[in-house]
């Protein structure tokens, strides 16, 4: 797998290393590669290794990669978007035996799709919480798990325009799985 760095240089993307991030606006001051040291480490109060959260590592990985897809292969919208449709619309609890099973969705319908793109919303519109705020607001895990579906979700409307494309693949795994 790709690192940001080599996927941003792929997809022709200058990265900026100062200032708020360049893609979600985060109130960085080392740019891009702060905000994703804070989205690796973590938030305080929201432990991932507990049971209980797991699924609120799901919404924040998504939220993540959806606010930044210029540092990310173009497939990954696909699989992030679709696993968000599946937690936020068909309200499917996910786990981590669920991922690989899309992964085999998708690459099914890679197979029929090899020119499909998710366009993604412009810069500054995927959305207006971010790593930064959801570090400075958060006080508590209850407060963290509510802030990062709400992170979540804000990031799945903003794409609103490539719902009906993710519906299709969503049916596939649910169709096979369900
Ligand atoms: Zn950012």
């Amino acid at each position: 797998m790709k690192t940001y760095l080599e996927q941003a240089e792929i997809n022709g993307i200058e990265l900026t290393n100062h200032g708020p991030c360049q893609f979600c606006g985060a109130l960085t001051e080392g740019g891009i590669h702060e905000c994703q040291e804070i989205f690796n480490l973590g938030f305080e109060h929201l432990d991932y290794g507990k049971e209980a959260n797991y699924e609120y590592r799901f919404m924040a990985v998504d939220a993540h990669t959806l606010q930044h897809p210029e540092i990310h292969g173009r497939w990954n919208n696909h699989f992030h978007l679709t696993r968000q449709h599946l937690m936020f619309t068909h309200h499917i609890p996910w786990g981590y035996e669920k991922s690989p099973l899309l992964s085999n969705i998708l690459n099914t319908y890679k197979v029929k799709h090899p020119n499909e793109i998710l366009t993604p919303p412009p810069i500054g519109q995927r959305g207006m919480l971010n790593t930064v705020k959801i570090k400075e607001e958060n006080t508590g895990e209850k407060n963290c798990r509510a802030l990062v579906e709400q992170w979540g979700n804000e990031v799945y409307h903003s794409w609103y325009d490539e719902h009906q494309i993710v519906e299709k693949i969503a049916q596939l795994y649910l169709m096979r799985y369900y």
